[in-house]
Parts: C-alpha cells; structure tokens; sequence
C-alpha cells in the first residue's frame, strides 16, 4: 500500500470546480451558512466559462415580448424532446430570477438605450412556440459574459466567507461501503500535500470532457474529471453519446466564433458564395439549432462546395456589419479572428469549420442537482452525499441537442438548485461521516501507481490516438461502420492505460502526472460516448446515425446510461421524464405544445 501522509480537512460541503456552476453553488451554500470548501485545479477565474462569450437565456423579454414557456418550447425541442420536463421547466422558470440575482450581484449586462439588459437573438429560440420570428432572449455583456459572471460570483463567493484551496487537484470520490459519498481526496499541486476533505455533500462541477477530441473549443482543462471520478465510484454516465459540435470554430486552431455572430446578423457561406441556410432552414436559416447548422455545413463540405484550397472549410461573414456594432457587440471575436485566423472581420469573412463544443451527456441527476444512482426498482434512486452541476452534470435539461446560451443559465439556475436542496438535506450541527479508510486507501494506490508508471506508452501518445479515435469515428455523421469501428479501436486505446509511461516522479508542479490523472478521467468519457452512440440506432439532435437517419420515439426516446470500468462497458436506460412541474390548470405550459413532432427550423 502507497503511504502517503495527509491533512484532513472537515467541512459541510466540498464543491469540486470554481466556474460558473461551482461558484454559483459555492456562493449559495456559503450564504445560508453551510460551512463550504471549493477546491479548483486552476484559479477560479481560470475555468473555462471564462471563455463563454455570447450571453445567457432567460425570458426577461426586454427587447420584445418573451416568456418563459416559449423559452422552455424551445429546450424541448432542442434537446429533440429527450430532456427531462420537470428539469426543463425548471430551468425556464428560474431562468430570469437567476439572472435579476446575478445582475444584483453585480455582473456588468450590456444594457439597452433606457438601461435595461441587453438581450441578442440566439439559435433555436424563438417566439410563440415556434410560430413566430426569432426572439432575442440572450442576456450579454458584450461578448465577454462568462468572463463577467465569472469574476462577480468569485468575488461574492469571498465575501460570503467561502474558503478556496485553489491548484488542489482532486484525485477520486471517497465512498463508504454502501455508496456514500464522503468526501474526496486531493493533491496540492504547488507543494505535493496530499489533502482529505471530509464532507456531508460532494458537488462535481468540473465542467465537460471536449478534450476526448482532436479539435475542441474547450481550454485543455476540460478533462471530465468529475465523470472519471463518478465511473471509478461506480456510477453510470448519462447521454453521452450527444455530444455538440459548433457550427463556428476558427478553421485550424478551433478558437470558438460565438453563435452571438450570427445574432447580429452574420452568416455563412460555401464557395459559390451562397446562403446555403436558406435552402435547408428557410425559417430560421443561420439561427437554426446547432447541430442542424453543423450538420449543413458538413454537407456542402462534403458536396464539393467547401471553401479554401481544399475545399474543406466555410465561411462566416460580419463584414456587412457596421463597424461600430462589431466594435460594441462583438469586440473579442474580433480579436480573435485577427490572431487566429489573421482576418480583418471588417474586410473578410472568417474561415470556420464545426468543432466539438459542449457535452450534453454527463453524470445523472434530478432537478435539484442530486446525483441518480438508477436502479431497477427505482430509475431515480438518488446517490446520498454527491451533486452534480454544470456541464459536468445532466440534469437533464439539454437532451439530445443544447440551445446556445442555455449552458450559462443551466450553471447558475442548478448551482442555486444545488445550493438551496443542500439547505434542507445537509444538517450542519450533525457530526461528519467517518471516512472508509478502504476508498482513500485505494484512491491513493491509483496515484501512486500511475506517479511510478513504468510501461511503453507516454501519456501524450495515447491521449492523441484516443483524440484522432474520437474525432474520425464519433463526429458529427456517423455509421454503423464507423461506430463499430470506434468502439474497437478505443476499447484497445484504454486497455493501454495499464501500460502507461510517466517520467517525472516528483510531487511538485508534477504536470506530467497531472495530464496522465487527466487522460485516465477522459478515457471513461470517450468511452461511455462511443459506446452509447454505438448503440443507438436512430437520429436524434447531435447523434445523426446514416444508417437511421430518423428519430424512432417508440424505441429511442430514453437516458442511455454506461458503466465503465477499465475499457469495459455496460449499458442501461431510464425512461425520460415527461410530467412538468406544473399542471397546465395552474399555469404550467400546455402539454399539447411540447408533444414530439418533427424538427424543422
Ligand atoms: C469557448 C466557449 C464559449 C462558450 N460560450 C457560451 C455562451 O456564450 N453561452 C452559454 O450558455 N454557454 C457557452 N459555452 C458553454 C459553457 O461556457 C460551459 O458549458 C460552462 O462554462 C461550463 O461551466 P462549468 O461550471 O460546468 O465548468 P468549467 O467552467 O469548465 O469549470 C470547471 C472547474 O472544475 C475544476 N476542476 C476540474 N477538474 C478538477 C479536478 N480534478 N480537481 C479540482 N478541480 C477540478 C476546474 O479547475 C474549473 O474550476 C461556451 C463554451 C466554450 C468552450
């Protein structure tokens, strides 16, 4: 057995993660006095919804009329109606108090002539249940919002006296022997401590797992740590075979072009210089949903009528936009575009290409952001001690297909969701649950284990061809063939892990084995994804399957669920939830309106 000495750290609640859902979650424990941690691999501000850009959805209707069961018709359909109805009323509902608090807090919004917040169109929202023009809905500050909400919830979260253990690296969950979570052990990067938090709550809000892929839009810290934690603890992962490419990144460097571009009126274009959105969405045509514009610009690729010399590109165009309105609205694209893809957004259009953007599958929870530990009996039996919030989680709001702007309110709407269920399930004057010696013992034998690795295969070589794997044979269309493939070639990728080679055996700065603790979270990840998609056979939001090109509600509209362990893996389903909150009598939406019908935009 690995000794490692350890300090032991007792708190109410840990939070696993310091962006947008974890601090929304640590702020509102912290608030209604729950002793709370958050432990962060990079500084707060440092997390990826630093880089979110375009704004966040909530029915404030500011710019013209809106509400929230327009905003929820609109979740339904995107998620191509696998999402969870109780959790996407929940959202829509919640969606503009959490806002108003946001703004209270102190979030800089852009603001409108009589100085309201300023809201931009965004795909996939729309008015009168999908009848009416496009709605802008999408609250922004410029497009820099994750950077604002992000620096105003760390500093609320200080205020509120939150304390932050910050380049703690947490390691695996410490369960006890009947599947408590109890806390979670971690490693302090700075100076190679090996620290134990005790907890009566574990929030995951490690943010999405894009780094399964080759080309991401997401910062190389987006590893699904809190999935890989999850899987090696024993519970399944959800819907992991959606996994959303942007119609927009950069062609090259995969640096997102928000979809708040094509808000402002942007617009893409193949080499014959047409609107090809025209001919596929004529309503909604660049402001269709996600998945459908990338699924469109694969196509014209694919068809010969790509762009640049090898055809194999699109582009974006802003340079029919007043300057000043690039100058006000959409200032850091334009930077990004000139150091990325050297273009003067003004003078030329943006060369850009779909890119692996956002994970809708995640670790299961309900509403309140409790983790689901699914059983035969109970489908919703929840796993005591552990949360699940953010992209890390699904809830599951997002279904097969997540609306732009629907990820920055879905961190803070279940961060607070979090936070006030902690309130009533968490009893600070109880005494801490007694760690299982077992579950810490065995978390720091992996560690030890892979800190003295010794085989054939450094972990930057592997983690490339699980990447190219992903990219090649789960993306954006696939076969039975490529499928199958896929999961043949991964399985042999993660069988290599064992085989792992790690030259630095030191404690400190140690980002060699920071990366390889990295790659054995992404390996879950990728392979929960490709097996999931593998077995599903038919079309449904970003799964679009060549050989069942149709949505089959009868056999399909259910949450698949993978168990990994090693490079196996074992599948379920659970049935969607389809009851609102909210009977239609009391003011809920009419269910009529969010019936499955076919998904035109
Ligand atoms: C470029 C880009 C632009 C986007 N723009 C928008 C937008 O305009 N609107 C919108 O709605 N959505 C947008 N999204 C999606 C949205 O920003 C993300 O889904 C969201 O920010 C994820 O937030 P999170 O809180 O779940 O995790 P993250 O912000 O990714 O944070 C994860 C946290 O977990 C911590 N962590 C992870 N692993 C460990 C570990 N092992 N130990 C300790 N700490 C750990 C990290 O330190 C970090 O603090 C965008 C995404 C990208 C990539």
């Amino acid at each position: 057995m690995a000794a490692y000495e350890y300090e032991t750290h007792e708190y109410d609640v840990v939070v696993v993660g310091a962006g947008g859902s974890g601090l929304r979650a640590t702020l509102g424990m912290a608030e209604q006095g729950l002793r709370t941690a958050c432990v962060t691999k990079v500084f707060p501000t440092r997390s990826h919804t630093v880089a979110a850009q375009g704004g966040i959805a909530a029915s404030l209707g500011n710019m013209g009329p809106d509400s929230w069961q327009w905003h929820m018709y609109d979740t339904v359909k995107g998620s191509d109606w696998l999402g969870d109805t109780d959790a996407m009323e929940y959202l829509a509902r919640e969606a503009p108090k959490a806002v108003y608090e946001l703004e209270h807090y102190g979030v800089p919004f852009s603001r409108t002539e009589e100085g309201k917040i300023y809201q931009r169109p965004f795909g996939g929202h729309t008015t009168e249940y999908g009848e009416g023009p496009p709605v802008q809905r999408t609250c922004a500050a410029a497009d820099r919002t994750g950077h604002a909400i992000l620096h105003t919830l760390y500093g609320q979260s200080l205020k509120n006296n939150a304390e932050f253990f910050i380049e703690y690296f947490a390691i695996d969950l410490i369960m006890s022997e009947d599947g408590q979570c109890q806390g979670v052990v971690c490693w302090k990067l700075d100076d190679g401590t090996i620290h134990i938090f005790n907890a009566k709550m574990v929030v995951l809000a490690t943010g999405g797992y894009g780094r399964a892929y080759f080309s991401a839009t997401s910062a190389h810290t987006c590893t699904g740590d809190g999935g890989g934690m999850a899987a090696r603890a024993g519970l399944p992962l959800q819907d992991m075979e959606f996994v959303q490419f942007h119609p927009t990144g950069i062609y090259g460097s995969g640096c997102l072009i928000t979809e708040g571009a094509r808000g402002e009126g942007g617009y893409v274009t193949n080499s014959e210089g047409e609107r090809f959105m025209e001919r596929y969405a004529p309503t909604y045509k660049d402001l269709a949903s996600r998945d459908v514009v990338s699924r469109c610009m694969t196509i014209e690729i694919r068809e010969g009528r790509g762009v640049g010399p090898n055809g194999d590109h699109i582009h974006l165009h802003l340079n029919h936009l007043p300057p000043e309105t690039l100058q006000l609205r959409l200032p850091g694209i334009s930077e990004s575009a000139r150091v990325f893809a050297g273009v003067d957004v003004t003078k030329e259009p943006i060369p850009v290409i779909p890119t692996v953007h956002y994970n809708m599958g995640g670790i299961p929870t309900n509403y309140w952001g409790e983790v689901l530990n699914p059983t035969k009996d109970n489908p919703d039996a929840v796993a005591p001690g552990l949360m699940a919030v953010g992209e890390a989680g699904c809830a599951s709001v997002h279904g097969a297909n997540r609306l732009g702007s629907n990820s920055l309110i879905d961190l803070v709407v279940f961060g607070r969701a979090a936070a006030i269920r902690a309130a009533q399930v968490v009893d600070a004057d109880t005494p801490n649950p007694v760690l299982n010696q077992a579950s810490i013992d065995k978390a720091l034998d992996r560690f030890d284990g892979l800190r003295h690795a010794k085989g054939a295969v450094p972990t930057a070589e592997l983690r490339l061809e699980m990447q190219k794997t992903m990219q090649d044979d789960a993306a954006v269309f696939r076969t039975d063939k490529t499928l199958a493939e896929g999961v043949k070639k991964m399985e042999a990728v993660a069988a290599k892990q064992s085989d792992l080679a790690v030259s630095d055996r030191s404690l400190i700065w140690n980002s060699d084995l920071m990366e390889t603790l990295e790659l054995t979270n992404l390996m879950p990840n990728a392979l929960a994804t490709i097996v999931s998609a593998e077995a599903r056979k038919e079309s449904r939001g970003a799964h679009a399957h060549e050989d069942y090109p149709d949505r089959d509600d009868k056999e399909w509209r259910k949450h698949s669920l993978a168990w990994v362990e090693g490079n196996k893996t074992t599948l379920d389903y659970r049935p969607v939830h389809l009851d609102p909150l909210t009977k239609a009598k009391d003011g809920g939406i009419d269910l009529k309106k969010i019936a499955p019908k076919a998904r035109v935009y």
